[in-house]
């Protein structure tokens, strides 16, 4: 019932060469929702994220984005479908200053952001304009990952594991932040090890284990599957 989802994947398989990572993968995001993919390192939640990007192209299945069929899309044609991935190395250009990795991008959508609005939403990214990306703190270049996808107008993100090597303080920032761009409507797809924060943010997890999601349920029902929470994460 209810809307269709913004970004549907079903039974997504995916391939290292011949050595085979996602074992049919499916996931709902809805429009609004912050969506968090758990599980323990090697389970397939990162090849998931850059296989729904099209970064792997050995894959088989259904993805379905806005009415639009990913499967069939180029990378480089996913951010003009509105989808943005951030990944876990960030892929900012170290030698350009916050200014020019901000203006690097293109504008793909309507909803693209001036550089004006991203410095109210990152004020200390404002105050570092200048700097070399190389310079920024982890928390500054994580900010600054997430502010080029905003200029370029996407409506959903995925976000590998943004709180990854930071600071207890700015994780809290990062959180904040998340909540401040889910108000503004964003949807985000997210792949976090840090339980404590995902459990702030996310509206909806995904349990997944060897390559496949193994179970589904909103933040309201956490209590009722902490025992498959410990038994899957250890938490
Ligand atoms: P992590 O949190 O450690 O990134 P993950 O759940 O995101 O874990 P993936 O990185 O998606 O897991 O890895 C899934 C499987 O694919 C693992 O067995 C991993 O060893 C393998 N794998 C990942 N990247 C490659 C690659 N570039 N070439 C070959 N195998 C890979």
């Amino acid at each position: 019932a209810g809307a269709a989802p913004l970004l549907s994947v079903r039974g997504l398989n995916a391939w290292y060469g011949e050595s085979h990572a996602l074992h049919g993968v499916d996931i709902d995001v809805h429009r609004g929702e912050t969506v968090t993919l758990l599980g323990r390192n090697g389970v397939g939640k990162t090849t998931t994220l850059r296989a729904i990007m099209g970064l792997i192209r050995k894959r088989t299945g259904e993805i379905a984005f806005d009415g639009q069929d990913l499967m069939r899309l180029p990378l480089h044609r996913t951010a003009y479908a509105g989808i943005g991935f951030v990944p876990e190395e960030r892929g900012i250009f170290a030698s350009l200053t916050v200014d020019e990795n901000l203006n690097l991008p293109p504008v793909v959508a309507k909803g693209g952001m001036s550089t004006e609005e991203i410095f109210g939403l990152f004020p200390n990214l404002k105050e570092r304009r200048n700097s070399q990306g190389i310079k920024l703190s982890g928390g500054e270049q994580q900010m600054l990952a997430i502010a080029r996808m905003l200029r370029t107008g996407v409506t959903m993100l995925l976000l590998d594991e943004p709180t990854e090597g930071l600071a207890p303080v700015i994780v809290q920032h990062i959180g904040e932040l998340l909540m401040t761009l889910k108000a503004r409507g964003m949807t985000v797809l997210l792949v976090e090890q840090n339980f404590r924060f995902a459990s702030r943010v996310a509206d909806r997890f995904y349990l997944m284990e060897h390559g496949k999601v193994v179970s589904g349920f909103p933040v309201g029902e956490l209590s009722a599957h902490m025992d498959e929470l410990h038994d899957v994460l250890g938490v």
